[in-house]
C-alpha cells in the first residue's frame, strides 16, 4: 500500500489486467481509485524519472508475451459529478452544427450485407431536452457511468452501452457506436502532459476523429472529462441502453473488439468495395473466417439466418499468445495489401513489444 491506500501488485501477470487474458509479467501495477490519486502518482513518477504506462479496463490493449518493463497505472474510479457550472449554450449549438458523422453506416444502408444487428430503431433525437454538464473521472467504467446517469435522469450516453472500457481510454480513442462518436458529447477534458503540467482543453481545442484524438497525438494523460448530456427521457434511454447491450453481446467477448480500422472514404472509393468495414474485407474479400494460429482465431462463417459475428474481432480460444495474435494480424494485413493494395491500420493498442515486432502495422 502507498499513501492514499493505493493497491500495488508486484511481479504480476498482465493476463489479470487484460480483457483478452494475454500478456507476460509486469514488475509493478498501481491501482488508482480516483483522479486525485492519478495526478499525485503521475507527478511523483515523473519526479523520480520512472517510466510508466496507463491502463483502463484493458479492453483495447494487447500486451506482449514478454510483459512490460515499467510501472503500469491502472485507473479505476466511481467519481461522477452531475450539474457542473460553465455551460456555454451558444458554443454547444455551434458544436452540434460541426459534428462529424461516421460514414460507414450510410454505406451499410445501401448494401445487401448487414453488420449483424439492427441499429436504426433505437436512434432518437434528444435535441429539445435540457443540457447538463457532468464531470467524470478518467477511470470511471463506461457501463457504470451509463447506468448511474440514467438512474439520475441524465441521458445521452446510452448509444455506447455494451462497450467495455473506461471513460478516459474511450475519449483517448474516441470510441464509436452506431453512427455516434464519443467526441459528440465531450465538453472539456483535464489532462496532464508528460512533464506533469495540467491543461484543461475545451472541445474546440481538441482534434477528434474516428478512433483518434489530440490525446494520442500529443501523448497526454486524461485525468477527467466534462460531458454535455441531457435531462432526457430516462425510460427511453434505459430501454435503448439495455437493447444495445443485448445486441452487442452477440459479438465475441474474449477479444479486444475490432482489430483494424474500417477503410477511409478515399481508399474505399479506390478499391470500389460496397462497404468500408474491415470485417467485410476479412470475410468476403480475403475469405479468412475461421483462420486460426494457436489459440487465436478469427470467428467462423456465420450461417446467413443467424446473428452475424464480426470477423474483425479476433478471439482468444483459451491460452492465446500475443505472438499468435500478431501472426493473425500480419496474415490479414499482408493479404489485404497483396490482393487490393490496402494498408489496414490497427484499432488496438500495443504495450511491451519491440518496435520491429509491430512496425509493419504502421507503415
Ligand atoms: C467485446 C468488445 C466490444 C467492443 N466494442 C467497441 C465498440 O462498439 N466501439 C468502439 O469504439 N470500441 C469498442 N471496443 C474497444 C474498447 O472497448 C474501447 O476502445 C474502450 O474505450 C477501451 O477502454 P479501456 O479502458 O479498456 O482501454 P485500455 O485498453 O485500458 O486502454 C487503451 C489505450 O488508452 C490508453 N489510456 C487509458 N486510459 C488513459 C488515460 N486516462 N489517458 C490517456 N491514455 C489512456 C492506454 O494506455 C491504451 O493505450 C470493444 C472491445 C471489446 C472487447
Amino acid at each position: 500500500m502507498l499513501g492514499f491506500d493505493m493497491k500495488v501488485y508486484e511481479n504480476v501477470s498482465l493476463k489479470n489486467f487484460s480483457w483478452i487474458k494475454i500478456g507476460g509479467n509486469c514488475k509493478k501495477v498501481i491501482e488508482l481509485e480516483n483522479s486525485i490519486e492519478l495526478v499525485e502518482q503521475v507527478k511523483s513518477l515523473i519526479r523520480n524519472n520512472e517510466k510508466f504506462e496507463l491502463l483502463g479496463l484493458g479492453a483495447n490493449t494487447l500486451f506482449s508475451d514478454n510483459g512490460i518493463d515499467c510501472t503500469l497505472l491502472k485507473l479505476k474510479s466511481n467519481n461522477i459529478k452531475i450539474g457542473i457550472e460553465g455551460l456555454d449554450r451558444e458554443l454547444l449549438k455551434e458544436k452540434a452544427q460541426k459534428t462529424k458523422k461516421v460514414f460507414r453506416h450510410e454505406v451499410f444502408q445501401n448494401s445487401k450485407i448487414t453488420s449483424g444487428y439492427r441499429k436504426d430503431d433505437l436512434k432518437y433525437d434528444e435535441g429539445n431536452a435540457e443540457d447538463i454538464l457532468v464531470e467524470v473521472d478518467a477511470g470511471v467504467n463506461l457501463p457504470y457511468a451509463i447506468n448511474h446517469l440514467i438512474a439520475k435522469g441524465v441521458t445521452g450516453l446510452q448509444t455506447f452501452a455494451g462497450i467495455p472500457g473506461t471513460i478516459g481510454a474511450s475519449i483517448y480513442n474516441n470510441i464509436h457506436s452506431n453512427d455516434s462518436l464519443l467526441s459528440d458529447l465531450v465538453y472539456s477534458v483535464k489532462a496532464l502532459d508528460k512533464s506533469g503540467n495540467e491543461h484543461i482543453l475545451r472541445f474546440d481545442q481538441i482534434d477528434f476523429d474516428y478512433n483518434h484524438s489530440t490525446f494520442q497525438r500529443d501523448d497526454l494523460i486524461i485525468v477527467s472529462a466534462v460531458l454535455h448530456l441531457k435531462l432526457g427521457d430516462k425510460d427511453r434511454a434505459l430501454h435503448a441502453s439495455i437493447e444495445w447491450t443485448k445486441r452487442k453481446s452477440s459479438q465475441p467477448k474474449n477479444s479486444l473488439g475490432s482489430v483494424f480500422h474500417n477503410l477511409d472514404k478515399e481508399t474505399q472509393q479506390r478499391v470500389g468495395f460496397e462497404i468500408a468495414s474491415a470485417a467485410y474485407i476479412i470475410e468476403h474479400k480475403l475469405y479468412l473466417s475461421g483462420y486460426r494460429v494457436g489459440d487465436i482465431m478469427i470467428p467462423e462463417q456465420t450461417p446467413p439466418d443467424q446473428m452475424q459475428v464480426n470477423k474483425n474481432i479476433f478471439m482468444n480460444m483459451g491460452d492465446g499468445k500475443a505472438a499468435d495474435f500478431l501472426t493473425v494480424m500480419k496474415k490479414v494485413r499482408s493479404e489485404a495489401y497483396e490482393k487490393f493494395g490496402i494498408k489496414l491500420k490497427p484499432e488496438i493498442f500495443f504495450k511491451g513489444f519491440d518496435p520491429e515486432e509491430i512496425e509493419i502495422f504502421f507503415n
